[in-house]
């Protein structure tokens, strides 16, 4: 395992942050880290960095525990921090090769994670002078420098422009191909456009961890609303294939929940015609990503 978090918890004062989370991340996984502001992402990722203790729990990267084994957790993890402070006076090189010190790592190095990230055609500038996307392509490169196992970024497209925001993502991917990552973000967009997995976190708890995929065919029911011209009762409704809740909307308007992804209105329809009644309308509700992730984390 690349990430393994065992019932870690956090307080700031009486303020509970992290309450007892788990969930494990495998070696070269794609996890999208994803809740609302204040729910505890980069509390985490801070325990995970060892910029913080954990009040409880056990937590590993690489399989270092970050309490016992800190210097060799800071040589796996290439963390990216929420306001990641950068000097803006230095040129991108000046400021690469001052990290390349800290971290001694070679200074061939640096060209590598210049290309790796895009930089090249803006590296002969100073960091001041580059756009907030080049920036974080500068948090990028430095927290790649030492070539580390596990990449934790945390809200890393936050503050982009939509075209800034689509390139930064490209680069996230390219270089999560031979590496872990885990990413934070408040948009289940970027999750889908990233991540093999997602992670959810609300109020300090993880309200959902599953595969993508799987996320979106087992949540992915499928909302049609129905007018009838004639009284059905429940019985004979609940006759229909794959129906997995039903609700009067007045008169003969029904929603119904059906639990598949195959388009349930053609049978709707047969199913009308062969109970002796007439469809007047059929709507299709469908619910996508977003959605869940406001449904696992209402308030
Ligand atoms: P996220 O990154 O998901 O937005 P955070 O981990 O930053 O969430 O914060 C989780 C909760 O802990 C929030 O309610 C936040 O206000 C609180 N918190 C974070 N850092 C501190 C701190 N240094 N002191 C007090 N409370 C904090
Ligand atoms: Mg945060």
């Amino acid at each position: 395992m690349s990430i393994e978090v065992q019932n870690i918890s956090k307080s700031y004062g009486t303020q509970k942050a992290l309450d007892k989370v788990s969930f494990s991340v495998k070696k070269g996984e794609i996890v999208g880290f994803l809740g609302p502001n204040g729910a505890g992402k980069s509390t985490l990722m801070k325990i995970l960095t060892t910029y913080l203790n954990a009040d409880e729990g056990v937590a590993k990267v690489n399989c270092y525990d970050v309490n016992e084994a800190q210097i060799e957790v800071q040589q796996s993890v290439g963390y990216l921090p929420e306001h990641n402070p950068l000097y803006l006076d230095l040129y991108i090189r000046e400021y690469l090769a001052f990290n390349a010190d800290v971290y001694k790592v070679a200074k061939s190095r640096i060209e590598e994670v210049i290309e790796l990230t895009g930089l090249t055609p803006e590296s002969h500038k100073k960091i001041g002078q580059l756009s907030k996307g080049y920036r974080q392509r500068v948090g990028l490169a430095t927290a790649l420098l030492h070539n580390p196992e596990v990449l934790i970024l945390d809200e890393p497209t936050t503050g982009l422009d939509p075209n800034q925001l689509v390139e930064i993502r490209n680069v996230i991917k390219n270089v999560g191909k031979d590496k872990t990552v885990f990413l934070s973000t408040h948009i289940m967009q970027e999750v889908e456009a990233i991540c093999d997995r997602v992670i959810i976190i609300d109020q300090g708890k993880i309200v959902t961890d599953k595969k993508l995929d799987k996320l979106v065919a087992e949540e992915k029911e499928q909302i049609i609303e129905v007018e009838f011209d004639k009284v059905i009762t429940n019985e004979t409704l609940s006759t229909l294939a794959n129906l997995k809740a039903y609700q009067n909307n007045g008169n003969n308007l029904w929603l119904l929940t059906f639990n598949t992804e195959e388009d349930m209105r053609p049978s709707i329809f047969d199913f009308a015609q062969a109970n002796g009644l007439k469809t007047l309308q059929i709507s299709l509700k469908s619910k996508n990503l977003e959605q869940i992730f406001r449904e696992k984390t209402k308030k």
